[in-house]
C-alpha cells in the first residue's frame, strides 16, 4: 500500500473521502457497511476525523482507521488534534495508531470549544507536526489549509504565510477546508505557490443535499456562497428531492472543474453518506 506522499507522486489526481466516527458505539456496524460501499468507489485514502465539534466518547478514530486498513485494505489518514492533548497523550495516540498499522495522520490544532482545554505543549498544528517529526519518524503527516483564510488569521496572505510552518515541519500534503467557489481555490493556490508552498493540495468539496446542512455547514466553515449556489438553494429549498439532485450536480460540477483544472487531489466531505458519495462518484469517475 502506498503512503500519501507516494500517491501524489504516482497519480495525476488523488481521490479521497472523509468520514467521521459515530458518536454511539452501536452505530459502528452501520458505519462499517457505509465504508464497505465507499470502498467500491476506489478512494486512494479515507480520512477519519477526531473529536470534531468537541465530542468525546463513541467509536474512536483508531477503531475506524483500523477497520479501513485491516478489514478493507484502504489507506487511512487519521486526524489528530492539539486541543485537549499534550506530549504524553499524543505519544499514546500515535502508539495506538502504530499498533494497528496506521502511519498517516492529519495534524490539526482543533477548534476552540469549552469542552476541550488548550494544549500546554502544542499551540499550532505546526508544533504538533514538529513533535511527530522528532518523536515518531515512522509517521507521515498532512495539514489543513483554508482557501478563504482561516477565520482567526488577520488576512489570507498572513494565513498562507503560516502554511510555510507546516511545510517546514515536514508535512507531505495539505487538505483544504470546504468551499463552494472554485475561483477562491484557484486564487489561494496561486498565492500559496508564490509564497513557496510546494506541497500537493487536495481540494475539499462537500455536497449540500439538505436544507438543514446549509446554515450549519456555512457557520462552521466560514465558506462564502457564490450566487450560483444561493440561487440553487432558493430555487429548491422547499423541494427536498430537487435540492438533493441539485446539490449533487453542484458538487460534481465543482469537482470536474477541479480535476480538469489540474488539482493535485480532490477530497470528498461525504458526511458518512454512501448514497451521496456514490452519486458524486458517478459524475466524476471518468476523470479519475
Ligand atoms: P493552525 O495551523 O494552528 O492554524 C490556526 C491559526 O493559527 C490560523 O489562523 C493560522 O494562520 C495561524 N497559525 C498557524 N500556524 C502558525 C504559527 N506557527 N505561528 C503563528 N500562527 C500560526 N477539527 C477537529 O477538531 N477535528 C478534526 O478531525 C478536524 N478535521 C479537519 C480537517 C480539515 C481538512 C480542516 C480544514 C479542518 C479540520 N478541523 C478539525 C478543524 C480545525 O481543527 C480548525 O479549523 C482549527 O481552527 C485550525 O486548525 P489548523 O490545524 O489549521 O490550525
Amino acid at each position: 500500500m502506498s503512503t500519501i506522499a507516494q500517491l501524489f507522486q504516482e497519480k495525476s489526481c488523488v481521490f479521497s473521502i472523509e468520514c467521521f466516527p459515530p458518536k454511539q458505539t452501536t452505530k459502528f456496524a452501520d458505519m462499517q457497511q457505509t465504508l464497505r460501499r465507499m470502498k467500491e468507489l476506489h478512494p486512494d485514502f479515507v480520512s477519519v476525523t477526531y473529536g470534531a465539534g468537541g465530542s468525546a466518547g463513541g467509536v474512536s478514530s483508531v477503531q475506524v482507521a483500523n477497520f479501513l486498513k485491516n478489514d478493507l485494505g484502504i489507506l487511512p489518514l487519521a486526524h489528530t488534534i492539539c486541543m485537549g492533548s499534550d506530549r504524553e497523550k499524543m505519544a499514546v495516540q500515535l502508539d495506538d495508531l502504530r499498533a494497528v498499522g496506521v502511519h498517516n495522520v492529519l495534524a490539526l490544532r482543533g477548534d476552540h470549544t469549552p469542552l476541550r482545554p488548550e494544549s500546554p505543549d502544542f499551540h499550532h498544528a505546526s508544533d504538533l507536526m514538529e513533535f511527530i517529526r522528532k518523536t515518531a519518524p515512522d509517521m507521515e503527516f498532512s495539514g489543513a489549509c483554508y482557501p478563504e483564510g482561516h477565520p482567526e488569521a488577520p488576512s489570507l496572505t498572513a494565513d498562507v504565510a503560516n502554511l510555510l510552518h507546516k511545510q517546514q515541519a515536514g508535512a507531505v500534503h495539505l487538505v483544504t477546508q470546504l468551499f463552494f467557489d472554485n475561483g477562491k481555490f484557484y486564487r489561494f493556490l496561486n498565492m500559496a505557490r508564490k509564497a513557496g508552498i510546494t506541497l500537493p493540495v487536495s481540494a475539499g468539496i462537500m455536497p449540500i443535499v439538505r436544507r438543514s446542512q446549509i446554515e450549519r455547514t456555512v457557520a462552521l466553515s466560514s465558506a462564502s456562497l457564490p450566487s450560483e449556489f444561493t440561487r440553487m438553494v432558493s430555487r429548491w429549498q422547499d423541494d427536498p428531492a430537487s435540492l438533493y439532485k441539485a446539490g449533487i450536480d453542484y458538487a460534481v460540477h465543482q469537482l470536474r472543474d477541479m480535476i480538469e483544472g489540474g488539482a493535485d487531489g480532490v477530497h470528498l466531505y461525504a458526511m458518512n453518506d454512501a448514497d451521496v458519495a456514490e452519486a458524486v462518484y458517478d459524475g466524476i469517475h471518468d476523470l479519475l
